[in-house]
């Protein structure tokens, strides 16, 4: 008997072309630009019309993917996926696309989310006869797709998105198709856009520019988009409803370069960052950021205080994020080999040091640590986020609730363990205004249940985050 299904989607990235003769080669290209979204795994589904094929492997894309292993991809299609799974089973088998054959033809699959009514979905099609070969939560919807080929294939897809509910984009392809949906809230991000005659898709907008394609809009709430060689039709299988757009992609998860709903990230980190210096100010010489992801708002914190900004530290970027070192011990050791205090810009001054956001609490009081070993006088710690003190149930790995320092600690015991001479976050309110500016559309208010446990859907009396199910 297979095990529990495990959301093993976490904080992904998709990227699909349709009609075009280097398809798997701009998908390459798209994953590599959004490598940041997941370093574990990648794979890339192709179709010529009537065959497709199927490569994938455990690591970075270019390390997936040679020229020759590329060059076998033939196709004018193709979808692909690079994987974030913090924990869990990281066997092949779940290494996305999934692809499924049957007498009515292939389906591949690429997702992004966590489906929070997987294991019901699981329990019941496994009561109807179903044999799932994965403990992924994508086969599941592979799955209630397939149980009705009498309906045309749109018409099976979107009869089982209503049953799934959670976070989700998906990409999914058939030997003639793509299929591209966002769930209800839109939690997820999902870009269409266009290259030439081709259509693509992709869950951030810098992948377009690293291909030279130009963005069309975001997929939205609800909807299905079916591509193929006639266009793209839009069909809607929700109700529409206020997009719920995670939070956390705008804090911390997307590229700078990337634009959400429109809306470019590094401005609406800077954004914080001024927010930040509005509410808690600090007297002090230098604001450094930590690179990368804080660099934005450590530029926004300086320009609003009217402070020096300053490179106090640097990364060496070929050491991998530290949250996916496994041990606590590890991932100490990982944020010593990832940055250096600069001893010549904190020498003997008072050091504001922003970053995006605290989870466990490691890379804050390490650098904390960092700064002081090299000379700073105190050391200011600001967080362009609010407190993460609630498990995430849609696709990002912010920890367990048991790991989460906010959730089991006051802000001045935070300051405490970190060894900062004072610690401050940035308000939901602020985050909020510095998202949307104060845009009063459908659009207006992201998902900030990590903040304010205030979860956009409905979660299952025996919902359970991802990570918490290894
Ligand atoms: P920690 O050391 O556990 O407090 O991790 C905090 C750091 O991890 C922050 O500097 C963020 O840049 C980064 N971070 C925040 N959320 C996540 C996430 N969901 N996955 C990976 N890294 C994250
Ligand atoms: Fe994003 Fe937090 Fe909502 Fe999860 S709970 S989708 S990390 S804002």
């Amino acid at each position: 008997m297979l095990g529990e299904i495990k959301g093993l989607n976490e904080e992904c990235g998709i990227f699909g072309v349709w009609g075009h003769s280097e398809a798997a080669q701009l998908t390459y290209y798209g994953l590599h630009a959004l490598q940041h979204r997941g370093q574990e795994g990648a794979g890339i589904v192709t179709t010529d019309g009537e065959h497709m094929k199927l490569a994938k492997g455990h690591g970075l894309i270019n390390e997936v993917f040679s020229q020759e292993r590329l060059d076998g991809m033939t196709g004018h299609s193709s979808i692909g996926h690079v994987r974030y799974a913090t924990s869990g089973d990281g066997s092949y088998e779940n290494i996305q696309p999934l692809m499924f054959r049957s007498q009515t033809g292939g389906l591949a699959l690429a997702h992004n989310g966590n489906l929070v009514n997987a294991q019901a979905l699981k329990n019941q099609l496994e009561g109807q006869g179903s044999i799932l070969q994965t403990t992924s939560d994508t086969e599941v919807v592979a799955h209630l797709i397939k149980r009705a080929p009498h309906l045309p294939i749109d018409e099976a897809i979107m009869d089982a998105l209503t049953m799934v509910k959670g976070a989700y984009a998906f990409l999914m392809m058939t030997e003639d198709q793509m299929f591209v949906a966002n769930d209800p809230r839109g939690l997820r991000p999902l870009s269409l856009g266009y290259l030439g005659d081709s259509w693509v898709v992709s869950s951030e907008t810098c992948a377009f520019d690293v291909i030279g394609a130009t963005y069309e809009r975001d997929i939205r709430p609800g909807e299905l988009l079916v591509i193929d060689n006639d266009g793209v039709k839009s069909k809607r299988y929700s109700a529409p409803i206020q997009r719920t757009l995670c939070s956390m992609e705008y804090v911390y998860f997307s590229r700078p370069d990337s634009n959400l709903d429109g809306k470019n990230v590094h401005a609406s980190r800077k954004r914080m960052g001024k927010s930040l210096a509005k509410e808690a100010p600090v007297e002090a010489d230098v604001v450094t950021g930590v690179p990368d992801s804080s660099i934005s708002a450590a530029i926004g914190y300086a320009e609003q205080a009217g402070l020096p900004y300053e490179l106090g530290l640097i990364k060496n970027r070929y050491v991998g994020r530290t949250f996916i070192q496994p041990s606590q011990e590890l991932r100490e050791q990982g944020v010593k080999m990832k940055l250096s205090a600069v001893r010549g810009i904190v020498e003997g001054k008072r050091v504001v040091m922003v970053d995006d956001s605290i989870v466990r609490g490691t890379t804050s009081r390490r650098i904390v640590q960092l700064l002081k070993e090299a000379g700073a006088k105190e050391v200011h710690v600001r967080i362009a986020s609010p407190p993460i003190q609630n498990p995430c149930y849609y696709g990002i790995d912010t920890s367990t609730s048991g790991e989460l320092i906010a959730a089991n600690n006051s802000v001045k015991e935070i300051e405490e363990q970190i060894g900062a001479d004072s610690l401050a976050y940035l308000t939901p309110e602020g985050l909020n205004d510095a998202i949307y500016q104060g845009e009063d559309d459908l659009n207006h208010g992201g998902c900030m249940a990590c903040f304010t446990g205030n979860y956009p859907t409905e979660i299952y009396p025996n919902t359970i985050p991802p990570y918490e199910k290894a």
